[in-house]
């Protein structure tokens, strides 16, 4: 199992310029600006969740990235523990 970063569309506010996560990104075409909805997207299959992304939103302000854990079958496993124990790392 690993962790993935993704975007609360609803707390994101790159329609308002912001482009901090996809600046920081030290992955080619991994975290990019969604034009039609205007919203930071994560490539999930290229995230090396090295956490990056997260840090530079929440550092501004806006915690729109949280890290989620991907089982073995690449699902998404949101609101899983081991994901908000992560989060909470960084709050503290
Ligand atoms: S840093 Fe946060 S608010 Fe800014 S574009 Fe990225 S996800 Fe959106
Ligand atoms: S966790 Fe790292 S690799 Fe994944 S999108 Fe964020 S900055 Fe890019």
């Amino acid at each position: 199992m690993y962790n993935v970063a993704l975007v609360t569309d609803e707390k994101c506010v790159a329609k308002k310029g912001c482009r901090l996560c996809i600046m920081y990104c030290p992955e080619a075409n991994t975290l990019d600006l969604n034009t039609d909805r205007m919203v930071a997207e994560v490539i999930i299959n290229r995230c090396k969740g090295c956490e990056l992304c997260m840090v530079v939103c929440d550092a501004a302000k806006h915690m729109a990235i949280t890290m989620v854990a991907v089982s073995a079958d690449g699902s998404l496993m949101e609101n899983a523990g081991e994901a908000a124990e992560l989060g909470q790392a960084y709050s503290g």
